[in-house]
């Protein structure tokens, strides 16, 4: 799908993204405390480039809106994204756009939208906003996207405007003030504009980390994507709930899963029956659904500290049952 033609011939009740995730602001200020020196704080700032149909009935342009968030929280992960997808389309709706659908296009290149869970967000597009999401990339020879600019537009202003001494920007919250108060259109609210640009200041927290249930992999990430029936530990605080379906005439059998518990989550082909502790902490997010089974715990295998699962537990781990697909 290509993001200009798209643009050019959008559906109605469609509304398009173009995102810029998650570049770094300096606000440099001298420090009250040591008047002497000058410190810095960190922002970051996310762009998403919304282009939608003007909810006027009378109208039939398409708005492009540019929804620029400012956050003190420098967690770049697609949770992060997800929320600022969530504040952008209670934002869109409030002004009576109805969306049946949302196209998504974004560079491929950082590990913030292209990995699983931002995939998985996708497919909880009806679950979450009513709605299905689609998720698009554009070609490395596309450069950053047509949203490229944006986020540039607030630094160059910012910079210009701190040089001449109009503002002071000591941090994340003062350049979301600054961008507000001097960047935003159309200058007056209630006029009837096709250009929009709307800031959004999200606090340090406010991101949400436990809105979907939360397993550990065992293995390397490096290998997850080629094994079957990867072995999942919920993590601390979760409880999945008991999960029973009804699919194809076939009876999904019950069960309870407890916290720390090992549980098996369809996948792709299994390799070996050889596990390893990731070296640090390895979050995804999985779908209810997903969760197959409960695993007993592995057992040593060597001293190389690699895990096995039991014979028993594998047999169902490779029973192809209703393993999907998922990119990386
Ligand atoms: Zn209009």
């Amino acid at each position: 799908m290509q993001f200009d033609k798209l643009r050019n011939n959008l559906p109605h009740s469609w509304v398009l993204f173009c995102m810029d995730y998650g570049q770094n602001y300096n606000c440099h200020f001298q420090d009250e405390a040591q008047s002497a020196h000058w410190s810095y704080q960190q922002a970051t700032i996310t762009s998403i480039v919304a282009y939608y149909h003007c909810p006027d009935d009378q109208c039939s342009e398409v708005t492009r809106e540019s929804m620029v968030f400012i956050s003190d929280d420098r967690s770049h992960d697609h949770k992060a994204v997800h929320h600022f997808v969530t504040l952008a389309n209670e934002h869109i709706s409030r002004q009576g756009v109805q969306i049946n659908r949302e196209i998504h296009f974004s560079d491929g290149a950082g590990s913030q939208y292209k990995n699983k869970s931002s995939f998985n967000d996708a497919s909880y597009g009806v679950k979450d906003y009513g709605f299905p999401v689609e998720k698009h990339f554009f070609g490395s020879r596309h450069g950053k996207g047509p949203c490229d600019g944006e986020i540039g537009v607030l630094k160059k202003c910012a910079a210009v405007a701190v040089k001449g001494r109009q503002v002071i920007i000591r941090d994340a919250h003062d350049l979301f003030k600054y961008g507000q108060n001097f960047l935003s259109l159309p200058r007056d609210v209630q006029e009837h504009s096709h250009a929009k640009r709307t800031f959004f200041f999200v606090r340090e927290g406010e991101v949400l980390t436990d809105f979907r249930m939360d397993a550990t992999f065992v293995g390397k990430r490096s290998n997850y994507a080629l094994k079957s029936g990867m072995s999942l530990e919920m993590a601390d605080g979760q409880e999945a709930d008991a999960t029973s379906s009804e699919a194809n005439g076939q009876t999904k059998p019950t069960y309870t899963y407890a916290k720390g518990s090992f549980v098996m989550c369809t996948w792709q082909r299994c390799g070996d029956n050889l596990y390893k502790w990731p070296s640090q902490r390895d979050v995804s997010w999985e779908p209810r659904e997903n969760v197959v089974c409960p695993l007993d715990f592995p057992d040593l295998a060597n001293k190389r500290e690699q895990f096995r699962f039991k014979k028993s537990d594998l047999t169902i781990i490779e029973k192809p049952s209703s393993s999907r697909t998922i990119s990386i």
